[in-house]
């Protein structure tokens, strides 16, 4: 299955695409190269034909030649005049662009593919390398140089085996072997492949499961440490810091991200982190995933929530967690503050605080103070009133389902299936997790609970029983 190549334009860019003929149609020359072993590319005729209708096709190219060799294994110098017969036509001027099947079919090892391409781009003829996407005049060529000069000296390292082409295998793997670091629920085939690997898979889907469920990456990596469940290296050994890579990870998806680092001179074969000097190289679906996309999209899109919430809310980056599903999410109405949970020995149940009105010198806010059986009732009926409102909501829902982003559309689901399951009578913290944004607390006896699907209900007190509005 061919993959495609998506080139991620880097800021700024400096290299041109192909020139335009002023005029004149674009003169395409063909190469195909068959190999007599294992041929998956079609019969010799299929290609030369396949060549003649792609160029056919197009009202602004004209055929410039079909060149093609046939019975070639890789490794020997004979059967190649259609090749040198091709380059020959390129260097007289009659051609202005090269269109051939793949990289594997073009020249005969790495060297010759890397003299050669980078002689026709110095006369200004791309190669378009058709099963991989890239052409050798726009940026995805510079991925081609890279991944044959990094080829090219393992070629060098092992000359007495047969590598003269051990670059067709990888290229059609997506060159999956340019990132070599370990990667959670993934083991490397023999072709260099990514693999899905069960045992790790099951934690993957399981930190993306307890992050949609509400849980925060801190205490996600907190409760697998506690568990023992063992990481990429067979260690238990998480860290917050863990936990938000994996679910950035685009390879779980299925996805491939080339070019994190480049090659700036291929003579030292310097590697340079890329921060957006050069392009970057997007596969998708280059290998299995283990994620299905609408929740991994789900799951980035709910990174971006939590990043927006805690700088609306001035919150720090990490903060010790608590298990607490309230943790965070309470606030003051009249001043913004974070509300903290307060409980003492004796004292008539735990209550939640504004963090300002904790500071002893100018009393900044004395506004927010309230029980914490006051914000667990007010949970409940603002859920109930979502329940017993639910069949007005549906509507809603079901438009999020068909036009929401993939965030939407988890929260939507939830939503529908949830509110079907009829009203509480007590909070519960795994529901409370899942669905609360936040609870405003405007008073001892007021507050506004804001669910994550967008619903608002105000809930106020009276003789303890709550009134929603
Ligand atoms: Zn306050």
């Amino acid at each position: 299955m061919a993959k495609k190549v998506m080139v991620i334009p880097a800021n700024p860019t400096g290299i041109s695409k192909v020139a335009k003929k002023n005029g004149r149609k674009t003169r395409v020359a063909a190469y195909c190269r068959v190999s007599t072993d294992n041929d998956q590319l079609g019969s010799f005729e299929n290609q030369l034909e396949y060549f003649r209708n792609m160029i056919d096709e197009r009202d602004d190219w004209e055929l410039a030649g079909l060149f093609s060799d046939e019975g070639i294994s890789g490794t020997g110098t004979k059967h190649r005049s259609g090749f040198m017969d091709m380059i020959q036509a390129c260097e007289d001027g009659r051609v202005d662009l090269v269109i051939t099947k793949s990289v594997s079919r073009f020249a005969r090892n790495t060297a010759d593919c890397l003299l050669f391409s980078r002689r026709l781009k110095n006369l200004g003829i791309p190669i378009i390398f058709e099963k991989e996407g890239l052409n050798t005049m726009d940026a995805s060529g510079e991925l081609l140089f890279t991944v044959l000069s990094s080829l090219a000296q393992e070629e060098s390292r092992n000359i007495s085996e047969n590598t003269a082409w051990g670059i067709r295998s990888k290229f059609q793997q997506g060159i999956a072997h340019l990132n070599t670091t370990s990667i959670l629920g993934y083991d490397k085939g023999e072709d260099g492949s990514l693999v899905i690997n069960e045992e790790q898979a099951v934690v993957v889907r399981r930190i993306y499961r307890d992050f949609m469920d509400g849980w925060t990456v801190s205490e996600i990596s907190r409760r697998l440490n506690v568990e023992g469940v063992p990481g990429v290296h067979g260690v238990a050994k998480w860290y917050p810091s863990t936990i938000e890579s994996v679910i950035r990870n685009e390879k779980h998806v299925g996805d491939l991200l080339m070019q994190k680092t480049y090659t700036s001179d291929f003579l030292t074969k310097r590697q340079i982190a890329n921060n957006g000097k050069l392009e970057q190289y997007f596969i998708r679906d280059d290998h299995p995933a283990i994620i299905p996309r609408d929740e991994w999209d789900a799951a980035q899109l709910e990174l971006e929530r939590r990043e927006a919430f805690r700088l609306r809310h001035g919150l720090r980056v990490t903060g010790s967690s608590i298990d607490d599903p309230f943790y965070s999410r309470v606030f003051c109405e009249a001043c913004g503050g974070k509300l903290i949970r307060h409980y003492w020995k004796g004292c008539n149940g735990a209550f939640w605080k504004c963090k300002n009105a904790e500071k002893r010198k100018g009393h900044i806010c004395q506004a927010a103070n309230v029980r914490e059986s006051t914000l667990h009732s007010a949970v409940v009926a603002a859920w109930n009133e979502i329940v017993d409102s639910r069949q007005d909501r549906l509507t809603g829902w079901e438009e999020a389902l068909e036009t929401g982003n993939a965030l939407q559309r988890h929260r939507a689901r939830l939503m529908i299936a949830v509110t079907a399951e009829g009203p509480l009578d007590t909070e519960v913290p795994e529901l409370t997790r899942m669905f609360l944004e936040e609870v405003i607390v405007h008073g001892r006896e007021e507050l506004e609970v804001h669910f994550l699907d967008g619903s608002r209900v105000r809930v106020s007190f009276e003789d303890g029983a709550a009134e929603v509005a």
